[in-house]
């Protein structure tokens, strides 16, 4: 075995790790001071625990605790915001409430709102599901260091003897992730303000090096990014920010990483690595998991950096392949030593993606587990790979020959090829994804349906009471039994029916009180697919999700709506709609099988929701939705990927849906209101009603529809259902007046944004009112 050598301070390092706590105690404790119940110093306390206990893990698991291997990515809400209050970056909009530093109460101001100010914006972190709070900047922002919390952290925890290292948002990404605050002037973009920000993060690091800090992370995932890759095309902003940073007196080292793909030139994947280290990065890092590994011609001379390799997935749950990653790391660490630099073992990106252990995991099927890897198993993968590294796959066999095992098994195991699955998929024809021409459909419809013009109706689920979750919680204990827990859902259903009545809607809806989740639902009663108990991810603040896991061929053994759906029509003789999730809305919310194209796995889903809809239809329901709320949230990153998703996401949807009848009104729902580079996607879906979100841009998006021609019914959200604020019926008035200016009476549909579910019902009951009442009014005037 040649030795090559490796970084002297550390050969294995997780990015970030996920930060809510095992027992989602982070939340617990947020929750509890939103509430009044625990002070900010009981807070601080509680996190610091938190954070104790997920380092004393990290260092148990094999990552060193001194030389900066530790990830110190502290943040009780969001990482941007951590960044935003390190640099004391105050919008302008929030000065009178905020005095010059964002200390934990002010971050919370900032994060929440308060009376009079309305949160930042919540968006999503590059194409996951992570979402965070968007600096908002302009010309005049101050950008003033405030180490004061980093510092603290790294003390707290330098005394346990833990070395970690800080983290934050790098300069370009935190930029580039900003957006320009209201009255900043036309054209004004947050980068023009590089140099200030630079100058902030300068005096951060000369703070942190002082307190004895050795190594810092900045991630610059920005990087990937087509705006970010422009950016560092020519790598003069790069090595600019970078030496200028590298060059601060007694900094400590960096470590800039650039996770979520490919930074800059995606032809010359190493380039931006090489830039970062001769500028004086000591530390560089790049993703090998959506990216592509850095060619030795374009990385140049590292001047003794480490690159850390991300051959860790942080975005799944699969178990690494081990053999190949040791493989595909032995030639990067040739090159990278023939550049003159070391090699230490990563991961992709944070690990913040995905949950704490599959150790927690009691109830998923038996053959699952030994598939696994989340957040703990996937830091044992990355200090194995090092030991395999430094001292030879002897060193490692043992973990090699489990691997190899766990993936025999995992190909051979009769769900994950699933004849019948396979066989209908292959038999597929152009033909299933076409339905009848839409003016043919849309006769059929008016005739079977005998709608009004301006129909009104919701967008599926109703107000989720407590009664209503204790119910599901029940069912699911055992302490309810099969019996009582259907006994429920139907007196639930019957009332949501009455309720519907009573408003005088259009189109019901049953209400979807048996569904936790619009994803979670389904994967439990698809095969192939596996719900987690204990898998939390968090999505935001203090909120998290449970993303189910599609292990197979998923296939539908029986149907699962039409029992509730159907009861809510045979209490009517109003239309009653259907309620499903889409295809790539499913995908997007689940951990997805690595060991075949999205798009296959998108159209078995397909398939099964076709199944579903089938069944729908013969139980009589005329109308069935489909949701795609996430079709945009997939879009990938760069633009060249970009045509080949939208093709198959439209085409999982058209398979999903296009063995309707021509008479059966297919509704989808998306949840924004920006089409812009999808508008032409959303129009293929070819559904029969396409509702969105338009209440608070005050139908701007109508014009938008207008303008690129959409024909079919359109219902523009009249509604916003984020608050829990009452539009009066003049409002809506207007919205209605509005919408009719860009689109046909015969169009036009009239909803709320989304789903009722996290509203009350005295809000629901006077918004619905106001609704109808406006609907009726638009409707007589035309
Ligand atoms: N039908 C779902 C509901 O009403 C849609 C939710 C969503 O779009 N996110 O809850
Ligand atoms: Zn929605």
């Amino acid at each position: 075995m040649t030795q090559q050598p490796l970084n002297p301070d550390f050969d294995a390092t997780v990015l970030g790790y996920p930060r809510i706590g095992a027992d989602r105690e982070l939340k617990k404790a947020l929750e509890a001071h939103w509430a009044g119940k625990i002070s900010l110093d009981e807070l601080h306390a509680a996190a610091g625990q938190v954070q104790l206990a997920d380092l004393t893990r990290l260092a148990g698991l094999g990552l060193d605790a001194a030389g900066g291997a530790l990830p110190g990515d502290v943040a009780y809400y969001d990482q941007v915001l951590e960044t935003t209050a390190a640099l004391s970056a105050v919008p302008s909009r929030f000065s009178g409430v905020i005095g010059e530093r964002i200390g934990t109460a002010e971050a919370f101001v900032l994060a929440r709102g308060d009376e009079a100010n309305a949160p930042l914006e919540l968006t999503k972190w590059f194409d996951t599901n992570y979402h965070y709070l968007v600096p908002e900047i302009g010309p005049g922002t101050a950008f003033v260091a405030d180490p004061e919390r980093l510092v603290a952290n790294h003390a707290a925890h330098a005394a346990a003897g833990f070395e970690l290292r800080p983290t934050l948002v790098g300069p370009l990404t935190y930029l580039l992730l900003a957006k320009a605050e209201d009255g900043a002037p036309e054209g004004f973009s947050p980068l023009e303000r590089l140099d200030d920000a630079v100058a902030a993060y300068a005096s951060l690091l000369a703070a942190l090096g002082a307190a004895g800090v050795k190594l810092v992370q900045l991630d610059e995932p920005g990087l990937v990014t087509e705006e970010g890759a422009k950016l560092a095309a020519d790598g003069s902003t790069v090595t600019r920010v970078y030496s200028a940073l590298a060059a601060v007196q007694s900094a400590p080292r960096l470590f800039v990483t650039s996770g979520y793909g490919t930074a800059g030139d995606p032809a010359r994947p190493g380039h931006v690595q090489g830039e970062l280290a001769r500028a004086g990065v000591a530390v560089v890092h790049a993703d090998l998991v959506r990216g592509a590994a850095p060619a030795a011609a374009h990385l140049g001379e590292l001047n003794g950096a480490t690159l850390v390799a991300g051959v860790v997935n942080s975005r799944n749950i699969w178990r690494n392949r081990l053999g190949e990653s040791l493989a595909a790391l032995r030639t990067l660490q040739a090159e990278v030593t023939e550049a003159g630099g070391a090699l230490a073992v990563g991961t992709a990106t944070s690990l913040q993606h995905v949950p704490h252990t599959v150790a927690a995991e009691t109830a998923l099927p038996e053959h699952l587990p030994a598939w696994l890897a989340f957040a703990d198993e996937k830091v044992a993968e990355v200090v194995t790979l090092a030991k395999g590294l430094r001292e030879g796959d002897a060193a490692i066999a043992a973990e090699l020959a489990a691997d190899a095992e766990a993936h025999a098994a995992r190909a051979a195991f009769a769900g994950t090829s699933v004849a019948a699955v396979r066989e209908r998929l292959a038999a597929l024809t152009p033909e299933d994804l076409e339905r009848a021409d839409a003016e043919e459909r849309r006769a059929a419809q008016a005739a079977a349906l005998g709608l009004p013009p301006l129909p009104t109706t919701t967008i599926g689920s109703f107000p989720q009471t407590a009664e209503v979750r204790k119910a599901r919680a029940g069912a699911r204990s055992g302490a309810l039994s099969e019996a009582e827990y259907e006994a429920f859902l139907k007196a639930e259903i019957e009332r949501v029916v009455r309720f519907q009545e009573e408003l005088g809607l259009d189109v019901l809806v049953h209400g979807e009180a048996e569904r936790n989740d619009m994803v979670q639902y389904f994967a439990e009663n698809f095969d192939g697919y596996a719900p987690t108990t204990r898998g939390w991810v968090q999505s935001y603040g203090s909120r998290s999700t449970r993303p189910a896991i599609l292990w197979g061929d998923v296939s539908r053994p029986r149907a699962f709506t039409v029992p509730w759906i159907s009861y809510a029509a045979s209490l009517t003789e109003k239309p009653l709609k259907g309620m499903l999730t889409g295809p790539v809305t499913i995908l997007a919310w689940s951990f997805v099988r690595d060991d075949q194209p999205l798009e296959v796995s998108a159209q078995q889903v397909a398939l099964a929701l076709r199944d579903e809809i089938e069944d729908l239809q013969a139980a009589g329901i005329g109308i069935i939705q489909v949701d795609e709320p996430a079709l945009r949230e997939l879009l990938p990153l760069r633009a060249e990927a970009q045509p080949d998703y939208l093709r198959w996401s439209v085409d999982s949807f058209r398979l999903a849906t296009a063995g309707a009848d021509t008479a059966t009104q297919i509704h989808t729902h998306l949840c924004y209101s920006e089409f812009g580079e999808v508008v032409g996607a959303i129009d293929a879906l070819d559904a029969d009603v396409t509702s969105i979100e338009a209440a608070r841009s005050r139908m701007e998006v109508t014009g938008d529809l207008a303008e690129f021609g959409f024909s079919r019914g359109i219902g523009p959200g009249v509604y916003d259902i984020h608050s829990p604020r009452v539009p009066s019926t003049e409002e809506i008035d207007e919205l209605l007046a509005e919408a009719l200016k860009r689109l046909t009476p015969e169009q036009l549909w009239v909803n709320p944004d989304c789903g009722l579910k996290t509203r009350a019902y005295p809000e629901t009951e006077a918004s619905l009112r106001h609704l109808v009442e406006a609907a009726a009014k638009a409707r007589a005037a035309i």
